[in-house]
């Protein structure tokens, strides 16, 4: 299954760069895409200053981990990891290692109390200070900067792609969130949204087509709500959506995250009038209980939420790609507010979703307000429960796609056989299929013959 800002299980490393006469440059990535667009965007201001990538821990001169905060296991995660890379120290006195991103913003200077061996904590405004903050670092001080800006886009930096096929790259279109949900630590980790020059958006954009690149997804954790003004000019999200798409019928554009409340019908046209712009919407539900939306503060209802749906499939048709983001055992949560998330899965027949149960966040309106009241083992079950029924809806949706032909971005090998080759569809779904001739980047008719809850299988058609 493919992710798009979701959180990735795994990290992310750098890639080997070998530049002779550099200092060695290793970034570990956690979190949602965001987090590895930064990590791209940290890679290009320290190559600026003598640094190159290596994806070997061993010989790196500096260690990055840019972390995510934004649930308790994703802290652990790498509150472990620093405690395995202490070792590397002890090896290499001159190594030096530093925290970027959410959870260096979250804890800031408390960082450094808690974990000895960080010589530098890093907020994700701040990253143009790398430079001089590693400077102090050099002159035997400890040196942080976590202060949030309200102006800072990175627009004018280039990202480095690391661990890229080549194929696909995202995008950055905004920073920060405005919205207020009260389960979520984001808007104090990442500051007030601002939208990037929309120009630079589509430079960037035609830049990669360029290189050779045939996708981009346009990044950001509320992108309906993308708003770029410059004098008498501006761009809304359908309108940077339309000027993306334009660059050529070859570029297939995605974007994520989408608000339920935010999503408009304008936004619908531009993705249907344009056979690129690729018929997959990431809309996070959260729950499926009016009064649970509530509290959680997201601003729409059930049925709001639903509208949308009838929308996205009266629009753009009934197979429109449709995912989910589903929090099970949010405070207060009953077993008939959980009710109400299976049978809002049971009407929409979501493709995909990604499933967590609810971590309460210290500083957030929920760890404030309400208690988390649910035992952790009926979060749990009732996760359990959302998990098999999103299976089941996969499968239903998958086995749809049996028996169609889809235009098919090929972005790779098979991870299972070198004799196959991958790549998803224009509702985002993974098709494998064997290779015969065909090369990654160009795009292929596939016929689809079978599926799994995770994979379409098929054959090219010419
Ligand atoms: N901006 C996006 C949105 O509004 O949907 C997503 C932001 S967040 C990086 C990704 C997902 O993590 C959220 O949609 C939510 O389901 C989940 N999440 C956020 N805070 C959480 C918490 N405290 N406990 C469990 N899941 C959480
Ligand atoms: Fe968090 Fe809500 Fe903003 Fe998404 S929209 S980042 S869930 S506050």
């Amino acid at each position: 299954m493919s992710h798009l800002t979701e959180e990735v299980e795994e990290a992310k490393i750098t890639v080997n760069e070998f530049v002779n006469g550099t200092k060695k440059l290793y970034i570990e990535s956690y979190g949602c895409q965001m987090n590895f667009a930064d990590s791209e965007v940290v890679a290009s201001i320290l190559r600026n200053n003598g640094y190159s990538t290596t994806s070997d821990v061993v010989e790196a001169d500096l260690i990055l981990l840019n972390t995510c905060a934004i649930r308790d296991n994703a802290e652990q995660r790498v509150r472990n990891r620093l405690s395995i890379l202490n070792s590397n120290k002890r090896r290499n006195p001159s190594l030096k290692i530093g925290v970027l991103g959410c959870m260096a913003e979250r804890l800031k200077t408390q960082f450094l109390e808690e974990e000895k061996m960080v010589d530098l904590v890093v907020g994700p405004d701040a990253y143009r200070d790398l430079p001089n903050l590693l400077q102090e670092v050099d002159e035997g001080h400890k040196a942080v900067n976590v202060f949030l800006s309200r102006e800072e886009t990175y627009a004018d930096i280039t990202p480095i792609r690391l661990d890229s096929n080549g194929v696909s790259a995202f995008i950055s279109i905004m920073r920060g969130c405005n919205n207020m949900c009260s389960f979520c630590v984001v808007p104090f980790t990442r500051g007030r949204e601002r939208s990037r020059d929309a120009h630079s958006v589509v430079k960037e954009a035609r830049e990669l087509f360029e290189q050779g690149y045939r996708e981009v997804t346009l990044l950001g954790q509320n992108v309906d709500s993308y708003n770029w003004k410059n004098g008498e000019e501006s761009f809304n999200f359908a309108q940077l959506l339309e000027a993306v798409a334009l660059i050529s019928p070859d570029l297939r554009i995605r974007f994520s995250t989408s608000h339920p409340k935010d999503i408009t019908d304008e936004v619908l046209y531009t993705m249907k009038k344009y056979d690129n712009i690729c018929n997959y919407i990431h809309l996070p539900a959260q729950s499926g209980s009016s009064r649970i939306l509530e509290l959680m503060n997201r601003t729409y209802d059930r049925e709001w939420y639903l509208g949308k749906i009838d929308r996205i499939r009266e629009i753009i048709g009934e197979d429109c790609g449709i995912s989910h983001d589903l929090i099970a055992g949010f405070c207060t949560e009953t077993e008939e507010d959980h009710r109400d998330t299976l049978t809002l899965m049971d009407y929409v027949k979501f493709d995909y979703g990604y499933m967590f149960f609810y971590s309460e966040r210290p500083g957030t309106p929920a760890a404030k307000k309400l208690e988390d009241d649910v035992p952790e083992e009926d979060k749990k079950r009732r996760l359990n429960e959302i998990i098999a029924k999103q299976q089941e809806h996969s499968l239903l949706r998958n086995q749809l796609a049996v028996g169609k032909v889809y235009r098919i971005l090929i972005e790779g090998e098979s991870k299972r056989s070198p004799e196959d080759l991958c790549g998803r569809n224009d509702q985002n779904k993974m098709v494998v299929f064997p290779r015969k001739h065909y090369r990654k980047g160009e795009y292929v008719n596939v016929l689809v013959t079978s599926c799994s809850t995770a994979t379409l299988k098929g054959e090219i058609v010419d």
